[in-house]
């Protein structure tokens, strides 16, 4: 059965569309939304821009490139047969097995039929007599849908710095999200690092293994924590194969769907030995319960942070050996957790090795990309290969890249000028029958697990319509302005909103990204989750339906 049932806005009560929904995005939210439309019988097109399925696992091949989530905990959870076909062989899985992961669902669902690969969405207009989207593509292609959801991901518009010369360097030059599929070799050569964010930590400490030489630059050091990974034995496989409905029962649980969540305990109600115990199992414990499954208080008391920080800054200055070193690596500008923690397996010991240069670009910024290398205030040097570890245009940047128009022809950049205006990260006021399945404003955490619900929140939403023969839905002004506060609240009291970050929207490298925002919403995932379940179990009051 298809959703085009009867439509009221065409002359002959039929559509004559060219699909029902249209996708923008063959990640994890694009892959699921498509399974999720075609239960309900609808004609569903994706379009994305890359050759493959996978987003962030098609687009960042870099070397080092893995999860900080639980391979298990990442997964889809919505199916138990693949949950028992699938062999995670890493608690933190390489991006390789993440993509060939992302293939095996696509092939399995056979998802590739409704999906367009290289084909880039440039424009996405409303037309309110039709109630209908008009999607353009880079090829000038257009394709008409009731529905436009994005799937367009909320790490996916990479972001070169803003430095004269990118295209004069001679060598090779990549970004990690752009990178090329064949193996590029370092052996013997010369290669520069721009950036220690997440993804940095993670290039370095590969690179560093077989470059001749590598120059690090970085603008602000990261509290950085020890991953633990390894192998997932026979043993733990079954183990794990075993425990799935635990496993995400207890990430429907914690406040960020990770398998960690807060200890209720605040940092002073301990003894000090006691906390230094409480950090050393952390710190000696896989994965992100150093952040998230810290003390209750650590990112909300300034005393409290204090001490974590001390904490870590302790054990760089055990790890690294050269003290100046060390120092450069220890964050001054903002404490531990407040911005998003990189993981790393023996990243600061990178420093130790003869071949391993750390540049501070703060004290000395770059100036220029030369023919041969890098430009700074103090020194000129030669490179064979540079590596933008710069990051993205993070939550809105894949939106402010598309020519999106609601009512009127208003834009969604003017309708989010001064900060995202959204229903639960997932409708906009004056942008009817568009969903975006992760949002600015919806609930991130352990991602996966949002994506699921956001998927199921619109499909039942869908089938409500459907039921009802209804063809538009639009979030109702005082619903966004209800939520938009609720996000605001959430943020107050946060050390997090009072750190520039991809979380406060800042992004020096983004023309417009200056000014602290709320970027995103910090409340719990089971308080997003309640939330909109409200909306849903009480008939979507929250809308405009018609
Ligand atoms: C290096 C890295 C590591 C990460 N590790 C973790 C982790 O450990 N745990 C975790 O929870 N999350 C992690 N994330 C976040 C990750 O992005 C999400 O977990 C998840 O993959 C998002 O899926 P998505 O489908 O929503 O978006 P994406 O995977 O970003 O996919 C979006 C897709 O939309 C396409 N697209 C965008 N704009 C257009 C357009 N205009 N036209 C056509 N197509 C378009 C893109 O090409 C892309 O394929 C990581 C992100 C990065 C970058």
């Amino acid at each position: 059965m298809s959703l085009s049932v009867t439509d009221p806005a065409t002359a002959e009560g039929k559509l004559s569309l060219d699909h029902d929904a249209i996708i923008i995005g063959a990640g994890m939210s694009g892959l699921y939304q498509l399974i999720r439309l075609r239960e309900l019988g609808l004609r569903a097109r994706v379009f994305e821009a890359g050759t493959g399925v996978g987003g962030t696992w098609y687009w960042n091949r870099y070397p080092g490139a893995r999860f900080d989530s639980e391979s298990y905990s990442y997964g889809y959870s919505f199916d138990k047969e693949l949950l028992q076909e699938w062999n995670w062989s890493e608690h933190f899985a390489p991006q390789p097995e993440t993509l060939r992961y992302l293939n095996h669902v696509a092939d399995r669902y056979d998802l590739r039929r409704d999906i367009q690969f290289r084909s880039r969405v440039a424009a996405a207009h409303y037309d309110e007599p039709t109630r209908n989207w008009t999607v353009t593509l880079e090829d000038g292609s257009r394709h008409t849908s009731r529905f436009l959801i994005t799937a367009i991901g909320v790490l996916s518009a990479p972001t070169l710095p803003r430095v004269e010369g990118l295209d004069s360097f001679q060598g090779q030059f990549f970004h990690t999200a752009r990178w090329p599929r064949e193996p590029v070799d370092f052996t013997g050569k010369r290669v520069a690092v721009i950036g220690t964010g997440a993804t940095g930590v993670q290039v370095i400490q590969e690179v560093a293994k077989t470059a001749g030489s590598l120059t690090v630059f970085q603008r602000t050091p990261n509290w950085c924590a020890p991953l633990h990974n390894r192998p997932i034995t026979e043993e733990e496989q079954k183990q794990i194969k075993a425990s799935y409905p635990e496993i995400f029962r207890r990430c429907q649980e914690t406040f960020s769907c990770f398998l960690h969540t807060p200890d209720p305990r605040g940092t002073f109600e301990v003894t000090p030995e006691e906390r230094e115990a409480f950090y050393e199992k952390l710190y000696a414990s896989p994965g992100f319960g150093i952040w998230v499954g810290n003390f209750r208080d650590m990112l909300t008391d300034p005393a409290a942070n204090k001490e974590i920080s001390d904490f870590v800054a302790r054990k760089i200055r055990q790890r690294v050996k050269d003290p100046k070193v060390a120092e450069m690596l220890i964050p001054k500008n903002h404490g531990f957790g407040t911005r998003r923690v990189p993981l790393e397996t023996r990243y600061y010991e990178v420093y130790n090795q003869p071949n391993v240069t750390l540049v501070d670009s703060k004290a000395t910024p770059i100036e220029r990309i030369t023919p041969t290398g890098i430009k700074t205030s103090d020194a000129e040097y030669e490179f064979d290969i540079i590596i933008y570890a710069t990051g993205f245009d993070a939550l809105t940047g894949a939106f402010d890249r598309i020519d999106i128009r609601g009512k009127g022809g208003l834009t969604l950049k003017e309708a989010w000028a001064g900060g995202a205006r959204t229903l639960a990260g997932m409708l906009v006021k004056d942008f009817p029958n568009m969903f975006m399945l992760l949002g600015p404003h919806t609930a991130l955490g352990n991602i996966p697990r949002s994506i699921e619900y956001n998927v199921e929140w619109v499909t039942a939403l869908l089938r409500h319509m459907q039921e009802r023969h209804l063809t538009f839905a639009e979030a109702k002004p005082e619903a966004v302005a209800a939520w938009t506060e609720h996000v605001m609240k959430c943020a107050e009291g946060l050390l997090t909103f009072e750190v520039d970050s991809w979380m406060t929207g800042v992004n020096s490298n983004v023309e417009g990204k200056q000014t602290r925002v709320v970027a995103r919403y910090a409340g719990s995932a089971p308080a997003y989750r309640a939330w909109c379940d409200e909306v849903a179990a009480r008939g979507y009051q929250e809308l405009v339906l018609t």
